[in-house]
Formats: C-alpha cells, sequence, structure tokens
C-alpha cells in the first residue's frame, strides 16, 4: 500500500546548499528564511490562531537526499562519519520515506507565508505540514540520549578584518543578520569530522547570494577570508 502526500509549501532560505546547514535547528538563531504557502494553505484561514504561537514544527522532504533503495544503517556526522548506527537511532538525511523535522521561531505571519529564523532547512524544501510547538508535550524533562546529548562544542570564529567590513556591507544590503549567520554556522565546524586540513587548504558556502570562504590556520580555530557577492 502507499499514500501519496503533497507540499504545502516551500522554504526559501540562506542555505543554499547542504554544506555548513547546522544539523538540528536553533544552533543558529540567525539562520532565516520564508515558508511559502501554496493554495489552498495560502488563505488566512488556515493560519488563524498561529500568532498565539512563538516555535513551530515543520515536517519535511529531505529532497536532496531521496533515495530508492531505503538503508538500514547510516553513518552519522554525528559520530564522525565512520560508525554506523540504525536508521532509526539517527536522524540522518537518509531515511524512508526522506522526512525530516524542525522545531523554528516563528517571526511573523504575512498573507500566505511565515517568516522563520534558527532554521537547518535547505532552499527549497518541500513542507509537508506545520504543527505549533506545544511545551508541555514536546519539552521532556529527564530524557535522555546518549548518541546526541549536546550540542556541538562550537569552535572559535576569527575574521580578517577586510571579510568582516565585506560581510558588514553585505548584511547591510540584505537586510540580514549575515555576519552572526556566519559565526554561527562555521562555529559549528562543517568540514567533515575525518578532515584535519592544511591551512593552505579553503573552504566555501553559498550563504543568501554571497560566497564565503575560510580556512583553519591552526587547530579549533576558523579564520573567514572573503565574504563575496556570488
Ligand atoms: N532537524 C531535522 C531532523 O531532525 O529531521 C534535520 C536534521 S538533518 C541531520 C540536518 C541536515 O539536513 C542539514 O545539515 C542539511 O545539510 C540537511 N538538509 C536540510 N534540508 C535538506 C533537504 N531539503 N534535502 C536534503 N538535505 C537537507
Amino acid at each position: 500500500m502507499s499514500y501519496q502526500v503533497d507540499p504545502i509549501g516551500f522554504v526559501r532560505s540562506c542555505f543554499k546548499e547542504k554544506f555548513a546547514i547546522p544539523r538540528q535547528p536553533l544552533l543558529a538563531p540567525a539562520a532565516r528564511g520564508v515558508l511559502e504557502l501554496v493554495p489552498p494553505f495560502d488563505q488566512p484561514e488556515a493560519l488563524q490562531g498561529l500568532e498565539q504561537v512563538s516555535h513551530v514544527w515543520l515536517l519535511f522532504l529531505f529532497h536532496q537526499a531521496l533515495e530508492d533503495k531505503p538503508r538500514l544503517k547510516v553513518r552519522p556526522p554525528r559520530l564522525g562519519g565512520n560508525r554506523s548506527i540504525g536508521v532509526f537511532a539517527s536522524r540522518a538525511t537518509h531515511r524512508p520515506n526522506g522526512i525530516g523535522q524542525s522545531v523554528v521561531r516563528l517571526d511573523g505571519i504575512e498573507p500566505g507565508r511565515l517568516r522563520l529564523s534558527g532554521i537547518d532547512l535547505l532552499d527549497g524544501t518541500p513542507v509537508l505540514d506545520i504543527k505549533p510547538y506545544v511545551p508541555y508535550a514536546d519539552s521532556v524533562a529527564g530524557a535522555h540520549n546518549a548518541i546526541a546529548d549536546a550540542p556541538p562544542c562550537p569552535i572559535a570564529v576569527e575574521w580578517d578584518a577586510a571579510a568582516l567590513a565585506q560581510a558588514q556591507a553585505h548584511a547591510q544590503r540584505l537586510g540580514e543578520p549575515l555576519v552572526e549567520l556566519i559565526e554561527q554556522c562555521l562555529a559549528q565546524d562543517p568540514r567533515p569530522a575525518y578532515q584535519r586540513p592544511e591551512p593552505e587548504r579553503r573552504y566555501g558556502v553559498l550563504l543568501w547570494d554571497v560566497q564565503v570562504r575560510w580556512h583553519y590556520p591552526r587547530a579549533g580555530v576558523i579564520r573567514v577570508l572573503e565574504v563575496e557577492r556570488d
């Protein structure tokens, strides 16, 4: 038996590629986006009452990780990418039906769209449903998860003076907290855990319409080198 589901909207996100997206929502509060609803869910009736809610659950499709052959085991980045666990013990993107879930901050409601922050969603992500976060039920006192018991330990982010000036100028142009976004995302250390890069090695990612480039000048430190319009 199979069931069909259809998106109720699509996310327009600061994240234009998968690399450097935080592994969970709310780790980068400056990560902003908009959920654009499609008819008939773009009508005010569908959103009535949602203004009383600070956070929402989004159920969505990992549309850039969909696979025909289901995996039973995955290698989550959290475990360094070289240890595998059962797919149902992880929040990996490669999973049956490709369904993701994130609690995000609801910053505003506009006709046919929701303004969101703290997102961990790629641009274009299809959203299947929105549900209000219910603090008394969704926050479980005493819950534990020995695989992921705390957020990743942030690493230090330094700036070349010119890169910081570039980021501040683009932040003003975009009307977005770009400096904070870069710092919050890079502090999660996006490189694969097994890589121990030489200081000469450059990394890069597109956030909004700017290409951010950085390197690892010494252990435990990221230095932002360039923030240029793509
Ligand atoms: N909070 C969600 C969950 O637990 O289901 C997502 C967790 S998953 C580990 C987070 C990663 O999903 C991000 O780092 C990003 O690279 C990836 N991702 C986000 N949106 C995606 C999409 N539409 N398609 C494929 N991968 C996506």
